[in-house]
């Protein structure tokens, strides 16, 4: 096609290519910890529990042996974890890629359904989650008719469910065993992991992300050109880093995880968003980097207890996952008193959450663009219908190509294929255009995605559960602006003959269901839905309808 034979479309990062190292993800990870042994890596700001590095990466590797001697897990056996932010996190995360086994994380706030949906596509083999999720887990394990075994996060003396197994038996108390960490084998295109994206339309999938996705991510990172400069020098570890955005998505596990843990940064945790404790953190710890979404950005800038001294050590803002209003990184500037760093990036969990971001030093930087592409990234505008190439600077959908672009959608063949061009290239489903020596501006999402505080919520699985209420005939859902959280989403019901529902029935039937921000804000009563003549519903219709 006329893409593959010419340049003259692409966008390309603006740092020349780099080759990968040849190495195995674990030892990339842990390259420089030597340099940071007896350092705080991670420190939980509510319970106040720390792992230096030197217990981060043993207990990790004691958590792999058990993977694979005690619990007798198999390389390439699915592990899950669905935990709040917490320091046991990476250990579990980390040693479950180091035993060669694959990662699927789950959102603490996901209930029966959404845990049972991803349940069902992944077969876990093992489920790792905290207290508060366990009546949860249980419900989804039955519902998907799945054996895995469950250990709990646990404080080594309080009582847990009989039948479960201890972190710290696993963890904490168990010794490694190097000779079996180092028979383990596993090729760069071998996958380490399976996050969650509903992708351009449908249920949400598992996206495949390989040991070279994550480690060319993390060579993205440490360039010190975009937008994690101080990720690249080495010299500034111990920058303390507030983690709000949670590790189960792609964002937390490899930005905040992943790129900070490797340069010997202190991770403060958080494990649920609250608004006072995150200001008390930034009060009370020297802060210096701060990854946040655009809801966060608002409240920054807008709450009057946030006062230039919470930005006293605050080098860089990094915001990306949803889109972004100039007007509230100019609040927040303004704020703070100083000059601030502030970068917007743009990312998606196909691409290893990396992709564009302003870049250092970058003079006149418009805030609503979302920066140039990262190293080894390209870029390409299409038209969203033909598929023909558009020329660089005009509207078309946005296609990403790198070595961080994930291998597929986890047994999803089909999906796969509509979403990633012959040529390599990932379509986002956003529409945006590109501005030489500006950046890439991001217009609309012609997706169905939903974005609810940067978290991802399909209107398929809604449509699903509405459908699957008794006095239900048929229902859409599309997103609709909210003032705080981006967009929110909007049911379009078409009860059944003879039943009276109401509004508060059928949103509470879905709250019971799935995560609590994906529940419907607004439900309304239709005598017909738009559909084309092959029965897809014509979202764009419905927005109208709706505006
Ligand atoms: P996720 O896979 O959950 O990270 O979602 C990826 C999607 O989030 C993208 O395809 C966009 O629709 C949206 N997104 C991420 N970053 C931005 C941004 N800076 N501006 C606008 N939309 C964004």
């Amino acid at each position: 096609s006329a893409f593959r034979d010419s340049d003259k479309f692409i966008v390309s990062s603006p740092l020349p290519d780099i080759v990968l190292p040849q190495t195995r993800f674990i030892d990339y990870l842990w390259k420089e910890s030597g340099s940071y042994k007896n350092l705080t890596a991670i420190e939980s700001s509510e319970t106040k529990k720390t792992y230096t590095y030197t217990q981060l990466q043993r207990n990790t590797s004691a958590f792999a042996t058990s993977l694979l001697k005690k619990l007798k897990l198999n390389q390439g056996d699915v592990v899950a974890v669905m935990l709040p932010n917490c320091p046991e996190f990476p250990v579990v995360a980390f040693g479950t890629m180091q035993a060669g086994c694959i990662l699927t994380t789950v959102n603490p706030l996901y209930k029966e359904a959404d845990i049972g949906h991803q349940v069902a596509i992944t077969e876990p083999k093992l489920f790792i989650t905290a207290a508060e999720c366990y009546d949860n887990v249980m419900k989804a394990l039955k519902f998907a008719k799945s054996d895995a075994k469950i250990v709990l996060i646990d404080d080594q003396s309080s009582p847990i469910p009989s039948g479960t197994i201890r972190y710290s038996e696993l963890a904490e108390k168990a010794e490694i065993d190097n000779g079996v960490l180092d028979k383990i084998e596993k090729s760069d295109d071998d996958v380490a992991c399976i996050p969650f994206s509903s992708g351009t339309t449908g249920m949400p999938k598992g996206v495949e992300i390989t040991y070279r996705n994550l480690i060319a991510g993390m060579v993205c990172m440490h360039m010190k050109e975009n937008c994690f400069p101080q990720l690249a020098t080495g010299l500034s570890n111990q920058d303390i880093v507030p983690c709000i955005l949670p590790f189960i998505h792609i964002y937390g596990l490899v930005i905040s995880l992943m790129g900070h843990l490797s340069k010997g940064c202190k991770l403060v945790t958080m494990s649920k968003f609250s608004a006072n404790l995150f200001f008390d953190v930034l009060k009370n710890q020297d802060v210096s980097l701060l990854y946040i979404v655009p809801p966060v950005a608002i409240l920054l800038g807008k709450h009057p207890d946030v006062q230039a001294e919470h930005f006293r050590n605050v080098r860089n803002i990094i915001c990306g996952a949803a889109p972004l209003a100039a007007s509230d990184v100019d609040a927040i500037l303004e704020k703070s008193k100083k000059n601030i760093e502030f970068n917007q990036g743009f990312g998606a969990t196909e691409t290893t959450s990396l992709g564009t971001s302003t870049f250092k030093g970058s003079t006149n930087v418009d805030y609503s663009a979302c920066g140039m592409p990262m190293v080894n990234f390209k870029l390409k505008f299409a038209d969203p219908v033909t598929g023909e190439p558009i020329p660089i600077g005009e509207q078309g959908e946005m296609y990403m190509k790198s070595p961080t672009v994930m291998k597929g959608y986890h047994k999803n063949p089909a999906a796969t294929k509509d979403t990633i061009t012959e040529d390599g290239y990932f379509k986002t489903g956003d529409l945006g255009y590109y501005k030489p020596g500006v950046g890439l501006f991001i217009t609309d999402r012609i997706k169905e995605l939903i974005k609810v505080k940067g978290m991802q919520v399909a209107p398929a699985e809604l449509e699903s559960l509405l459908r699957s209420h008794p006095a239900v005939a048929d229902a859409a859902v599309i997103g609709v602006p909210h003032e705080f959280y981006g967009e929110t989403p909007k049911a379009f019901v078409i009860r059944k003959n003879g039943h009276d529902i109401s509004e508060k029935e059928l949103q509470a039937h879905v709250a019971s269901k799935v995560a609590v921000y994906k529940q419907i804000e607004e439900v309304a009563f239709v005598d017909a839905i738009p559909k084309t003549a092959s029965g897809k519903i014509l979202r764009k219709d419905l927005k109208k309808m709706y505006a």
